[in-house]
């Protein structure tokens, strides 16, 4: 009889198991808003589909294990060393090969919460320890306990920046404090999956300061967010330490990211005009909906995501049932005390309207 090991045994299901066709079946007719998941539902442009079609012309080869046409055009726009850049097969793969690269049973890993739960899963089957900072009561980032976790000798400090569900973000000033309290020990890896939607004074990346920082420090990417391109499968980090790197380049596997997800991402990165555009737009919408949930009376978290975290002040679990009958999907939180909180991903302008219309009527 087969039983899985013990720290496999406490996990739960990443995703409810809802297809589209589920929820086609109950939306009597409607045109489904899927809002779950913080995708862009504007895609990638033109040049990428054709980079894409070019390159599914040959599948019988291997793709380039290295990257090597990528890595070179994220070396020039990121500014980080190519032998410092790791792919992956989104970047749910290299936060697994991060974990599996670094961590031993019975390590610790720091985290934000509420957190991305593969942020947690990943170092739990590892056997690692995650020490979790919550919110204050204000529900803002509770920086003095972060620094204060940052500064003892832990294995990971593992952020998102800004943060999933949350939509919070570290201010530049807090994230050089952040930089300042970390223990030399520690790996600092920050999660910047939302990076493009989070333009403003009040942001800024950890990898403007890859090259002045002296110790290990990590961050993540994906091109499944504002490059519209989730179904391939492709993100990457960059880092200032040839060891993080060198690591993760063992662990993972040899061709983990596909010759179509590679095509597509290179092209999606050397003309971004209809992402701008989709960004934009994406913006406009994030603060439209955030002042009409604000007007219904709810709590709406400030977001620098592509998305926003709404407490329904009701059990989100049979809220988010509820809409589906409106032929709108959004993700419940499950996480401890966040339990009548949904997030729900800024989409097109139609099914923006047809949440918020559905959410008055649910609630
Ligand atoms: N990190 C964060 C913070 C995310 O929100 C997501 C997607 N939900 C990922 C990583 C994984 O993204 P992907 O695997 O599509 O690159």
């Amino acid at each position: 009889r087969f039983s899985a090991r013990s720290e496999i045994a406490a996990l739960k299901p990443y995703n409810s198991g809802l297809t589209l066709d589920d929820v086609a079946a109950r939306a009597g007719g409607r045109r489904i808003a899927k809002l779950a998941s913080n995708e862009n539902p504007h895609g990638p442009n033109e040049a990428t589909k054709k980079a894409m079609a070019d390159a599914i012309s040959r599948p019988f080869l291997y793709p380039d294990p290295s990257g090597r046409a990528l890595v070179d055009e994220i070396a020039a726009q990121t500014g980080a060393e190519k032998s410092r850049i790791v792919l992956g097969d989104g970047s749910e793969d290299l936060l697994n090969v991060l974990a599996r690269a670094s961590l031993n049973a019975g390590d610790e890993v720091v985290t934000l919460f509420p957190s991305f739960p593969l942020h947690e899963d990943y170092a739990i089957m590892m056997g690692a320890e995650v020490t979790r900072i919550g919110l204050t009561s204000e529900f803002s980032i509770d920086t003095p306990a972060l620094l204060k976790a940052a500064a003892r000798p832990v294995r990971l400090i593992l952020i998102a920046n800004p943060m999933n569900p949350a939509g919070l973000w570290l201010t530049p000033k807090d994230l050089d404090a952040l930089l300042d309290a970390q223990h030399p020990d520690s790996l600092l890896c920050l999660d910047e999956a939302y990076v493009e939607y989070a333009a403003g004074p009040d942001f800024a990346s950890a990898a403007t300061r890859l090259e002045s920082h002296d110790k290990p420090l990590l961050i993540l990417r994906t091109f499944s967010k504002a490059y519209g391109l989730a179904a391939l499968r492709i993100g990457y980090g960059i880092s200032n330490s040839d060891d993080v790197i060198r690591a993760m380049n063992l662990v993972r596997t040899p061709f983990n990211v596909n010759a179509v997800a590679q095509a597509a991402a290179l092209a999606a990165m050397t003309r971004t005009d209809a992402m701008d555009q989709a960004v934009a737009h994406t913006l406009k919408e994030r603060a439209r909906m955030a002042e009409t949930l604000t007007g219904m009376g709810l709590r709406v978290l400030p977001s620098k995501g592509n998305f926003l975290f709404v407490d329904c002040g009701q059990p989100s679990i049979e809220v988010a049932d509820r809409l589906i009958d409106h032929g709108v999907v959004v993700k419940p939180w499950k996480q401890e005390g966040y339990e009548t909180f949904i997030r729900v991903s800024v989409g097109l302008t139609w099914e923006n309207d047809q949440f918020l219309e559905a959410l008055s009527r649910v609630l």
